[in-house]
């Protein structure tokens, strides 16, 4: 069966029709957007959710991604 080694192919392939500029646009808009959600939670002003670990506002009361309520701030 060769259908099993062509789909595995599908990310090789993308990358081949973006060119190489857009496989290095995704890594850094990628890495980027980490970097930032770092510092907004050095910062204080976000944090990660207990019950679902997404990046919410240090200040919400209610989770925006599970709906779980959070404790509030101390
Ligand atoms: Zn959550």
């Amino acid at each position: 069966m060769s259908n099993k080694g062509r789909s595995g192919c599908g990310g090789f392939a993308l990358g081949f029709l973006l060119g190489p500029i857009g496989l290095v646009i995704a890594l850094v808009v990628q890495a980027d957007h980490r970097a930032m959600e770092k510092s907004e939670l050095e910062d204080g002003k976000m944090r990660k959710c207990p019950h679902c670990a997404e990046v919410i506002k240090a200040e919400a009361k209610k989770c925006r991604y599970c709906g779980s309520d959070v404790p509030p701030l101390a």
